[in-house]
Formats: structure tokens, sequence, C-alpha cells
């Protein structure tokens, strides 16, 4: 299935008008869509999904998908509110997507590259057994066809607690294949999207050769309230943002989503020549 015949699940409420979290500004669905999901007024990036993104990033119709076949199972029974059997159904009905991670080989700006981008409305994009697996061959695919890797990625809670230890070990797993990818000299950028948290952001997220952020997305590891009631310390303001961790080292670049493409694309050429 490509990703333009799965039903669109867009990253913005629906509604004629919706308001912008940021500046509060009503404002025209259709102009923050044509603007890729961006506020017009202040700049805010709204979330996006995995469709939107491979659209944004990638040329028209490159995008092949890979792993499509990877189903999540329900290995430990877990039951919360609902089983998470039932809850997997429910969110794959409601996204179109398999998890909350879309794999393959694409082209941006004619440069072939693995690209995989995590998706925020499934689970909120939380790393899964299937995320994990997916993610690790797409590194073993770029690492034995000598190609650049983009991952993009968005995950609220991290690693996905439903899978207990399966999911956390998927973090050593996908470290691990970057590791023999690095070995090999192969370039990772990785782009990060408004929130980048927990288990995502303690592995896969942080370790690229290119740390890329768009504006004022939240990364980090734990939330603001956990550390401040663990630490019982005050936290500087937006400690947890793009721009705190630009100047702090953390990041190499923020880039605005309507330039990643051509930059992603420059950073390419400047690496591989
Ligand atoms: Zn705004």
């Amino acid at each position: 299935m490509t990703p333009e015949s799965r039903p669109v699940k867009r990253g913005i409420p629906d509604g004629l008008w919706i308001q912008c979290p940021q500046c509060k500004a009503t404002l025209f669905r259709k102009e923050v869509e044509d603007r890729l999901n961006v506020c017009p007024e202040c700049k805010y990036h709204f979330k996006m999904s995995a469709a939107g993104r491979v659209k944004q990033l990638l040329d028209p119709d490159s995008f092949e998908e890979w792993f499509t076949h990877l189903q999540p199972v329900d290995a430990l029974g877990f039951v919360d509110r609902i089983s998470y059997a039932e809850r997997l159904k429910a969110e794959q009905a409601k996204t179109g997507l398999t998890d909350a991670v879309v794999t393959g080989k694409g082209f941006i700006r004619a440069r072939p590259v693995v690209f995989c981008v995590t998706d925020f409305s499934f689970m909120a994009g939380s790393m899964g057994s299937v995320v994990g697996e997916k993610l690790t061959r797409a590194v073993e695919e770029a690492t034995s066809r000598s190609l650049p890797l983009i991952i993009v990625s968005g995950s609220g809670g991290g690693a996905r607690m439903q899978e207990g230890i399966l999911s956390l070990m998927q973090m050593g797993k996908i470290s691990a294949a970057l590791a023999r990818y690095d070995e090999a000299g192969g370039l990772y950028i990785s782009i990060l999207t408004n929130p980048t948290m927990g288990g995502v952001a303690a592995s896969f997220a942080l370790q690229g050769d290119l740390t890329l952020a768009e504006p004022g997305a939240m990364i980090g590891f734990a939330g603001q309230r956990v550390i401040s009631n663990t630490l019982r310390l005050e936290l500087p303001q937006g400690f947890q943002t793009s721009e705190f961790l630009l100047k702090h080292g953390f990041v190499d670049r923020i880039i605005e989503r309507k330039d990643l493409r051509t930059e992603v694309a420059r950073i390419i050429d400047y690496c591989e020549h």
C-alpha cells in the first residue's frame, strides 16, 4: 500500500477553523495546510502525519515502503483501560497504519536515501517491537546498500509501556545497527520534531551524525514535571526546546519545515562529495 492510498490522517484537528496553540490566532485550516501545517502568524509547527512527511520531504511518487507485513502483537496480554490487542486494532483503524513508523527508500531532490518517519497519531509515535524492528531493518538496508539514512522522529512517550521490556530492548537493538552503519561509513541525518521524548530520544533520535530539529520542538528524556519533582530544582525556561538544545550543543541546526527538503539534500551533497 502506498502512503497516498491510505486514509488521510491529518496532524491538526477537524473543522474549517483552528486555533494556533502558540499565538492563539484563529486560522483558516486550508491556509495552514497549504503552508505544510505551519501557523502563518507565528510559525508554530503543527504535527504532521507520516504520509504528509513522505509527501513533503521526498520526490513525488519516489517512496517505496518496506516491511509492511510486520504486525504488532500483544505478547504480554497487557490491559490498561482496554486491552493492548484492542488498542492496536483501534489505532490501526484510526490511522490506516500497521504501527507507529513508516520505513522505506525514496529520493530527496534525486538523491537516493533510506527514509523512516514515526507518526504521532499512532499511540503518540511510541516505540514498540515493530517500530524497533522496522527501524533496525531499515538501518541494515542502508548499510548494505551504502545509502544515506534519514529518520524523522516525533514520539511523545518514547518506549511503548504496553510492550514492557520488549519495547525497551528496541533501544539497544537499533543502536547496535546504527553503530554498524557508522563503522561502514554511513551518513545518518536525524530530524527531531515535536515532541521527541523518552526512549526514542535516549536511543536513535539523538545518535545522528547530524541532528536537525524543527523550531519549537519539545526534545528530552523525562518530562519537565518529573525532573523538577525528582530533583526539587527550578528548571530554566524552555529547557527542552530545540532552541535551548541548539544553544547547548545537542542539536546541530534548527530548520523550518519549508526548508527541510532543500537543506537535507544540501547536507547529503556536502558529506558525500
Ligand atoms: Zn501561531
